[in-house]
């Protein structure tokens, strides 16, 4: 290294990694002006980047400042804290390469010393030094990732982010007003309740705003519901970590939680909310030879193109003109409609198969508590515990399929304060999608052909029977 005087420029850059200590941009600043004290060199600027990790591929308007001044001949040293200071990427550091080459340029930093960029010697160096700080670079969001692990299987609440709605902001202890609704929600939901009306309650409550703020839609509700921290469960990487409680409090049972996870994730549900029914009774009757469901189509019936209700099956189960049939049922619906009652039909209504598939979720939970428990014990034997909770496992999912056929897409909310004066009115402002699925919970719509002995003399062939 040459102790002759050189015009230095002096780049510090603060980082985000705060894995070194004393690296503030300052620090960095006075070691480097100390360091130019030693080696007899002058400072002619100082250029700094702020907050900003090199390895995320940002612009760093300071290392492009250094850069230009070395190049353009204003200096011929470059000073920083570290190597990595100046570059994380190999490609940086040959960046820098290609500007000082033959400029004679010489580098020094106060944790690595000084190094001539112009010898192979002094390159060699500075592509080591860039190949470790590259590394370490790796090793940091490894680390990163060991402390995340680490922190779901501890069932530490993470405390990044918003805060999770229905905690208060130390994130362990529930919020009197969001942790109660939340859980309400959830059993309504798990007995009945539509999506759809949670949602217009709670956009219309300002207490229950989403935590990060906006309104709720199917996705973010569906989402809160199913939040398995709900139940105090941890997660690591979208998965549910084996056999940790979480620190903080839970807002709903395990059970409570397996029920309505059971009951979102039914595949009817999604089905039926996405399936654009163009036709009033198609995919509703049914065919009376097969069972099949009826479709709705056009034929030419003597020169004139009819609507027709016919097999799905595609067999010949006899074709039936259509206008009738649904002329028909409306007037069974709307008859039903006006009774004083009718209002009852479209409340949520917990079945007793949804009731006894609730409790056999319970139990089964409280026993697999009970057998984990004895295993802890030493009471019972490891085969015995995998033997028993396989067995138990078993049983909770037997519960919950039973759960999710029970539990069908609701009514829509209209309905639900429908009165006799008004039943017209309600039916008129149904989409057709609605209409079928008020035609489809009150009626079963049987179409049977001309040849059937029983039935192929009723009025066009159409059995209709209350549900
Ligand atoms: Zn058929």
């Amino acid at each position: 290294m040459d102790r002759e005087p050189r015009a230095a420029i002096i780049y510090t850059r603060m980082s985000l990694d705060k894995s070194g200590e004393g690296q503030g941009v300052e620090r960095q600043e006075t070691e480097c002006r100390a360091l130019c004290k030693r080696l007899g060199w002058d400072v002619v600027a100082v250029h700094e980047d702020n907050d900003i990790s090199a390895i995320s591929g940002k612009a760093r308007p300071g290392w492009q400042a250094t850069l230009q001044a070395l190049s353009g001949g204003e200096a011929n040293a470059l000073v920083g804290w570290a190597p990595d200071r100046f570059m994380r990427r190999p490609r940086d550091l040959e960046d820098l390469l290609d500007i000082i080459e033959g400029r004679g340029v010489q580098v020094a930093t106060v944790t690595a010393g000084a190094y001539d960029l112009s010898t192979p010697g002094g390159r060699l160096f500075a592509r080591t030094m860039t190949a470790f700080a590259r590394m370490e670079t790796d090793q940091k969001s490894e680390r990163q990732k060991a402390q995340e692990r680490q922190r779901a299987y501890a069932g530490v609440r993470r405390q990044s982010g918003a805060r999770p709605f229905g905690w208060l902001p130390d994130r362990v202890n529930i919020d009197p007003v969001e942790g109660p609704a939340l859980r309400q929600a959830i059993l309504d939901v798990t007995h009945g309740k539509s999506l759809r009306s949670l949602i217009a309650e709670w956009n219309a409550d300002p207490a229950m705003r989403p935590s990060r703020g906006g309104e709720w839609h199917y996705s973010t509700i569906r989402e809160l519901l199913q939040r398995p921290a709900n139940a105090g469960l941890s997660v690591y990487q979208g998965e549910v970590v084996p056999n940790v409680v979480g620190d903080w409090l839970p807002i709903v049972t395990l059970a409570e939680h397996e029920a309505i996870c059971a009951v979102l994730r039914n595949p009817a549900r999604r089905l039926n909310a996405s399936s654009k029914k163009k036709y009033f009774l198609a995919g509703v009757a049914r065919c009376g030879v097969c069972d099949a469901p009826m479709n709705r189509a056009s034929v030419n019936i003597r020169g004139k193109y009819r609507a027709v209700y016919r097999c799905r099956s595609g067999a010949n189960h006899g074709i039936r003109s259509a206008v009738p049939i649904d002329e028909a049922v409306v007037e069974h619906v709307l008859d039903r409609l006006s009774k004083p009652d009718a209002a009852d039909l479209f409340r949520p209504r917990t079945k007793s198969a949804t009731r006894s598939a609730l409790a056999e979720i319970e139990r089964t939970r409280a026993r697999l508590t009970e057998v984990e428990k004895d295993y802890a014990e030493g009471t019972i034997t490891g085969a015995q515990f995998k033997a028993t909770s396989a067995a138990l496992a078993e049983r909770l999912s037997t519960a919950q399929a039973a759960l999710a056929i029970e539990n069908q897409p609701s009514m829509p909310e209209s309905l639900r304060k429908v009165n006799p004066a008004k039943g017209e009115a309600v039916w008129a402002s149904l989409s057709v999608p609605d209409k079928s699925s008020v035609a489809d919970a009150l009626l079963s719509v049987t179409i049977y052909p001309t040849s059937d002995p029983e039935f192929g003399s009723l009025p066009y062939g159409c059995l209709l029977e209350w549900k």
